[in-house]
C-alpha cells in the first residue's frame, strides 16, 4: 500500500503544535520551523505520535521544505 497524503492532506496535523504536515518519502514532516519533528509512515499508516517522531536539524529540515518547494522565508 502506497501512502499518499494528497487525499488526508487537510486532516493531518502535528501532534505537538497543529502545524500541517508536509510528506517527505516514507515520513511526514512538520512545517513549523521551530518544532521540525519527522514521523514515521509505517505500512501506509502515519504514526503522528511525538514520542516515535525525531526531530530534524534545522539544516535538514530546510532540505527538506526546499526540495518539496516549500517556502521558508518568515517576514
Ligand atoms: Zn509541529
Amino acid at each position: 500500500m502506497v501512502f499518499s497524503l494528497n487525499a488526508h492532506q487537510s486532516m493531518l496535523r502535528c501532534p505537538r503544535c497543529r502545524s500541517t504536515l508536509v510528506q517527505d518519502g516514507d515520513s511526514l514532516v512538520c512545517t513549523n520551523p521551530d518544532v521540525r519533528l519527522r514521523y514515521p509512515v509505517l505500512e501506509g499508516i502515519p504514526r503522528l505520535i511525538v514520542d516515535e517522531a525525531t526531530e530534524l536539524t534545522s539544516e535538514e529540515w530546510n532540505a527538506v521544505m526546499a526540495k518539496l518547494g516549500m517556502s521558508t522565508n518568515r517576514s
